[in-house]
């Protein structure tokens, strides 16, 4: 990872190792990742099945990276910030947070000095290396650390970076809550398929697969995806009259305006 090769997580969660299975599966080494978790069994869970370091001291952890990432619930960040402002030499490491709604300014504030923050937005999917994040670098971020940055996070999905930092709450309006948007229609398909008299588990291959496949059909072909849609609607058929039933009833409407919704509540939590 450039010259930038220590990386530090403040908290062994879900977002911590998904990043970490990232980071080792793209060559990291494991003694070149630490974990910080006042949990014992956490950070051990954590140290244990990727042979990386471990402490319940974020200052250490801290002190051993050049990159420190923030993975901890966004009400811990004030307390967590506070402390790593005593890590020496805190304002050339990179940090970067991934906890929703705080604010660069928020981070730079408690850590009492213009460390360079990269704030991302990244999604449960990364989990599998299959996440979308949207990446936000304060002016202080070197290309160095803005190109280390990008490499972490594209160990776990796609990225795109964002030149202003409102725009965080877009992704997360499109991305970050995203995939729920999706399981709420794969859950509104499988009763329908229920209905139809399939089994539970019938129902739910069904659908899983359909969206597997429509999903795969996107990213395999550079084509719109309205394209698609159209390739697979001959006027008077069956998909056809399933189509003519969501626009009757308003879905872009409802789809634009569950999204705003996410954005404003998104806006008003920052
Ligand atoms: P998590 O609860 O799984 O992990 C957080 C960890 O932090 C826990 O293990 C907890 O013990 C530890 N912790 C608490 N206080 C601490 C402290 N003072 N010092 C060190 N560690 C401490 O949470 P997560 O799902 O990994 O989420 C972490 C961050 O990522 C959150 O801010 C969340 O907003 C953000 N995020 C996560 C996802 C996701 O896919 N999970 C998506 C978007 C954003």
């Amino acid at each position: 990872m450039n010259s930038l090769t220590k990386v530090a997580f403040i908290g062994a969660g879900n977002m911590a190792k998904a990043i970490s299975i990232g980071l080792i599966n793209s060559g990291s080494k494991p003694e070149s990742i630490m974990v910080a978790n006042p949990s014992a069994e956490k950070r051990l869970a954590l140290a244990n099945e990727f042979g990386i370091g471990q402490t319940d001291d974020n200052v250490k952890a801290a002190e051993f990276a050049d990159i420190i990432v923030l993975a901890v619930k966004p009400h811990f960040i004030n307390t967590v910030c506070t402390q790593l402002s005593q890590v020496n030499n805190i304002q050339n490491k990179l940090i970067i947070s991934v906890a929703a709604g705080i604010t660069v300014a928020q981070i730079q504030q408690a850590l009492a000095c213009q460390a360079g923050v990269v704030r991302v937005m990244p999604n449960t999917p990364s989990q599998l290396g299959l996440g979308m994040s949207g990446l936000f670098a304060s002016l202080e971020v070197n290309a160095a650390q803005k190109s280390a940055a990008d490499k972490l996070m594209k160990a776990v999905g796609e990225v795109i970076w964002l030149t202003s930092e409102t725009k965080i709450d877009a992704i997360t309006a499109v991305a970050g809550s995203g995939p729920a948007y999706f399981f709420l229609f794969m859950e509104a398909m499988q009763k329908q398929a229920l209905a139809f008299g399939f089994s539970g588990e019938e129902s739910r291959m069904l659908v899983q697969q359909t969206a597997l496949g429509a999903a795969q059909m996107v990213a395999h072909n550079n084509i719109d995806i309205s394209q698609l849609r159209e390739n697979v609607t001959s006027k008077g058929g069956t998909t056809f009259a399933a189509l003519e039933q969501f626009r009757e009833n308003g879905l872009e409407q409802i789809v634009s305006g569950a999204m705003t919704a996410a954005f404003n509540r998104a806006q008003e939590m920052a």
